[in-house]
């Protein structure tokens, strides 16, 4: 069971505090799931949960045989639960980029693969880092990168579907399927998603006429 927050508003680290935290979430479904549950480990809490991505692709100059992956690179926010998934993505790119490398060059030079392989592994977290970035930009906290306007219609989008998953299981299923990259972001896009989340749209404005 995790809880997350942000702008000052975070769930206490003891059990009774964490429980009512659950109580303030917009939607009653997790505290009635929990409020007579038994805990069975004690509450940990966290507070590393900056984004951080270094652009060694970007390096004018790049040494050879020196390969950088996983946190080193690009390190998330873990409320997004992406981190371990991208570094073993890191990882499976780098064994097919030293696979194709030997049987260019079996015997052995590796001269600009290094260079080569973080510039390739930047697409990698494109994804990945615009989304945790944009969920993170919904913040009045946040601050560093701003995001553009493309990703700025993105997160509307996003916050649309976040409302609309709390009632639909088909629509929570589409979105951590993204989240944990099993499935690319085009899927939330689909006119079945897109229906329901445009419906939050017209929701929203019957109850502001009400
Ligand atoms: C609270 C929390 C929850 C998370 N939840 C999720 C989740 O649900 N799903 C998910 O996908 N990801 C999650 N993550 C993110 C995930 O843990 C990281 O993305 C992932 O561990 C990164 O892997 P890594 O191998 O790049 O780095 P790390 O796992 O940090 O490994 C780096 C290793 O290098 C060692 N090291 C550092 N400096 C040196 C040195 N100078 N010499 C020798 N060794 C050194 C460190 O001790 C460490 O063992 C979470 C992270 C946190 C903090």
């Amino acid at each position: 069971m995790t809880l997350g927050g942000g702008d000052r508003d975070y769930p206490p680290a003891d059990e009774t505090g964490f429980v009512e935290f659950s109580r303030t979430l917009p939607t009653p479904l997790i505290y009635d799931a929990i409020k007579d549950a038994k805990a069975l480990t004690p509450v940990c809490s966290y507070r590393g949960t900056e984004n951080r991505l270094r652009h060694y692709d970007r390096l004018p100059r790049y040494p050879e045989n020196l390969v950088i992956i996983g946190h080193a690179v690009c390190a998330f926010n873990p409320i997004y639960g992406q981190g371990m998934t991208v570094a073993a993505l890191d990882a499976q790119m780098l064994d097919e980029c030293l696979q194709k490398q030997h049987q260019r060059h079996p015997e052995g030079d590796l001269t600009g693969f290094a260079r080569q392989f973080q510039q390739k592994l930047a697409k990698l977290h494109t994804i990945p880092w615009t989304f945790a970035i944009s969920q993170d930009s919904r913040y009045r906290g946040s601050t560093g990168a701003q995001p553009n306007l493309g990703t700025r219609l993105i997160i509307e989008y996003m916050e649309l579907v976040l409302k609309a998953l709390v009632d639909d299981p088909k629509v929570c299923q589409a979105f951590l399927e993204v989240l944990h990259m099993i499935e690319p972001p085009a899927i939330l896009f689909h006119p079945r998603i897109a229906v329901k989340a445009i419906g939050q749209l017209v929701n929203r404005r019957m109850l502001r006429v009400k």
